[in-house]
């Protein structure tokens, strides 16, 4: 059943994704189904989008509630969701103002251009340089990807656009001698996802914002996957006490449906002014209010702090885990932002896994990647470790 979907899959979608053969068409709080009724745990979430599970039903009433009465209207006009999730992501954060777009990718678009402008603005032309670090992940759009620092994504779509000098990650002083007159800003991940997962030194994001603040450069935080209570803080940066110029928000941020944000203190964003910037479904009705309802349930009473605390006990078990297959070589993570590095390729782990009911993630080869909807249960959790462990040994055993 799920083999007629995968077949028109195959003829008719851009192959840009290796598919695992199933095809998910329903979920449930942390469960989905694909159509043979196959059910399966999810720590995927769609890659960091469903905190707070598949088909919340806050968010699934929020939706149909605003699409009987506006899907869509231009941003020439005032639009009442969009200004209330504004107001809502600046009361909850660092920032004065909020543009709205589609995607990750694109609220980095929009942070790549604010940083120039802003410099334009004071006179400095040619100040027009950005710092990314090895191992970052920011977008597929060129802007984004050339500021991605992983030569494997760069393949074949060279030239890139100029302008962006990589840095190791987690290195202060590598930081300090790349700035130039020519640098607009530090585009950093918090906690590196798509990297594998990797969590700086606790002084390295204060480090960072010193380092700016001394030559007067734009700290922008991409917070596309740690956002929204994904490491534990509704931001990532709070569990730093770093508070950065602009942040780039997407993934989580609309309760499963698209849409993107890149919000900013009101000194960095008056250079966006009419004209300068746009995205025509940016903010629309629909978007905003799926996101306002998934808010609300993020910054309701205890939800973060249950959250973290499955966090600490999964990190924990995954770190028996650990101790016990020599094939691990290290669990890591914060909230429920959390991996397991090992020293073979993970990917049999993945496809083992799935086949026992377990969606689980590897990335860049060798990290399984476990980022669950934050309300998970811990009796959840615990279905998934066994299976884990059992794969591990496996893995560990062959040749
Ligand atoms: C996923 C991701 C992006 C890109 O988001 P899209 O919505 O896929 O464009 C950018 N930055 C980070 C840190 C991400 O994890």
């Amino acid at each position: 059943m799920n083999k007629k979907i995968i077949q028109l899959t195959e003829k008719h979608v851009a192959g840009t994704y290796g598919r695992y053969p199933i095809a998910l068409v329903k979920g449930n709080g942390s469960k989905v189904w694909d159509k043979s009724g196959k059910q399966y745990l999810d720590f995927v979430s769609g890659l960091a989008v469903d905190n707070l599970g598949h088909c919340h039903p806050s968010v699934v009433s929020a939706i149909k509630k605003q699409a009987e009465k506006l899907i869509h209207v231009s941003n020439l006009y005032h639009i009442e969701p969009q200004s209330q999730l504004a107001e809502k992501l600046t009361s909850l954060s660092f920032a004065d103002k909020v543009f709205f777009c589609n995607s990750g990718t694109e609220a980095n678009e929009a942070a790549i251009k604010l940083a120039r402008k802003y410099f334009f603005d004071q006179g400095q032309p040619k100040r027009t340089e950005i710092i990314t670090m090895h191992n970052s992940f920011h977008g597929r759009t060129l802007g984004s990807l050339s500021a991605t620092a992983q030569k494997k994504f760069h393949i074949g779509f060279k030239p890139l656009l100029p302008g962006f000098k990589y840095i190791p990650f987690n290195d202060l002083a590598a930081a300090r001698k790349a700035i130039s007159k020519k640098t607009c800003a530090i585009l950093v991940e918090p906690l590196q996802g798509e990297g594998g997962v990797n969590i700086p030194d606790a002084s390295y994001l204060k480090g960072l914002k010193k380092i700016c603040q001394e030559q007067g450069v734009l700290l922008i935080f991409d917070e596309v996957q740690t956002g929204f209570g994904r490491t534990g803080k509704l931001f990532a940066y709070e569990l730093y006490k770093t508070k950065p110029d602009v942040m780039t928000l997407a993934k989580a941020l609309g309760g499963g449906v698209a849409i993107g944000a890149m919000a900013a203190t009101n000194r960095v964003m008056k250079s966006f002014v009419p004209g300068t910037h746009a995205a025509t479904f940016g903010g629309n009705p629909l978007a905003c209010a799926a996101a306002l309802a998934s808010l609300k349930v993020i910054t309701g009473k205890n939800f973060l702090d249950k959250a973290n605390k499955t966090g600490v006990y999964f990190l924990q078990r995954l770190k028996e885990i650990a101790k016990k297959n020599p094939v691990v070589k290290e669990a890591r993570g914060k909230g429920l932002f959390l991996a397991l590095e090992l020293n073979k390729p993970g990917g049999n782990v993945v496809v083992e896994c799935m086949k026992q009911g377990f969606l689980i993630n590897c990335i860049q080869q060798n990290t399984l990647r476990f980022i669950p909807p934050l309300n998970i249960s811990r009796k959840e959790i615990d279905s998934l470790l066994p299976v884990l462990s059992e794969c591990l040994t496996k893995l560990n055993e062959k040749p």
